[in-house]
């Protein structure tokens, strides 16, 4: 079996889906210090956007752009807070525009690197707003100062290597996963990885967007046979977790559907959906939940969204696996 992934994002949705809120609004982010000049930048509210710092003898290294150039100019002004090195070094982990939309807000002198597959994506900057406007409900009107989409200076294709002075930063494309050109920052010697849309906390449901699991799975097996000091995982959306947990939980989720799915061949696209196990109908997992309580949000309100969230997002990777297999 296997499965053609698509050049563009899938624009469909399940019947009833809704997309996670992201607005910035209320964002602020908490700095977490895995080691000397190696911080998580992470997002007061799950799942708006963490980003990362990583700060060598020379340069520092930002995870992420931002939603909007206003997030864009408050994490700068945050990097200069953490860091007494020039920023020169922007790395985008997806194309996607909460990723990369404050890209232009960065002086010349930061150079943008990111994959090659991912770039390759930033071709039309309009329909990516109408895409990501659905993460900003009522607040559409935000991106309207996003008027240009600057790409990434410089790409690589399976591999790169920053040094930032007494720190080096491994970045890594494994395959197709959320995207086709999902980007890994890695730090070596402290074990931890940034790995944006492509793996979350174990537990949160990823999300399908380009073809079915296939690749993705692949792609997972290779990310942990190839890191493996691996750690800990500092994801674009959600709280930190266990690497190899991570990967395992994904790995796990992906080919459970892949074989109920391919079991459902007669049944229409909705009742396919319906049929497979959504493993959130019960709830979230116990570390999953420990490690959103800790956000401290009034009345569990972190743990109510991400609970419909991963119902949602479910729905549309059955619906993914639906179309990979039987178009
Ligand atoms: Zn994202």
């Amino acid at each position: 079996m296997s499965t053609k992934i698509p050049e563009r994002e899938s624009a469909e949705r399940p019947a009833g889906y809704q997309e996670p809120s992201l607005s910035p609004t209320g964002l602020e982010h908490i700095p977490h210090t895995f080691a000397r000049g190696v911080h998580a930048l992470m997002a007061n509210m799950p799942p708006k956007d963490n980003n990362g710092l990583i700060v060598g003898s020379r340069a520092a290294l930002l995870i992420d752009a931002g939603f909007t150039p206003q997030v864009a100019r408050r994490l700068q002004a945050q990097v200069a807070e953490l860091s007494d090195v020039p920023l020169r070094y922007l790395v985008n982990t997806t194309y996607h525009g909460d990723h990369t939309f404050g890209n232009a807000s960065y002086p010349e002198e930061v150079t943008v690197v990111s994959s090659r597959a991912n770039r390759d994506n930033m071709t039309d900057l309009a329909r990516e707003k109408q895409i990501r406007s659905g993460h900003l409900p009522g607040e559409e009107a935000l991106l309207d100062e996003v008027r240009s989409w600057r790409l990434p200076d410089v790409t690589f294709d399976e591999r790169a290597e920053i040094d930032l002075g007494g720190r080096i930063v491994q970045l890594w494309q494994f395959g197709p996963g959320n995207g086709p050109g999902d980007t890994v920052v890695y730090v070596p010697d402290v074990g931890v990885a940034w790995t944006g849309n492509y793996i979350t906390h174990a537990g949160v449901a990823p999300m399908l967007l380009q073809g079915g699991p296939e690749p993705y799975l692949q792609s997972l097996r290779k990310m942990r046979q190839t890191l493996p000091g691996l750690r800990t995982v500092v994801p674009g959306h959600g709280p930190m977790g266990d690497g190899p947990a991570a990967i395992d939980f994904l790995t796990t989720y992906f080919s459970r559907l892949l074989e109920e799915m391919a079991q459902l061949r007669d049944l229409e696209v909705e009742e396919a959906i319906a049929a497979t196990t959504n493993p959130w109908d019960q709830g979230l997992d116990p570390s999953l939940s420990a490690a959103l309580a800790a956000y401290g949000l009034p009345a569990g309100r972190a743990e109510k969204s991400m609970l419909e969230i991963c119902r949602n997002l479910h729905r549309l990777n059955a619906l993914a696996t639906y179309r990979a297999l039987y178009g």
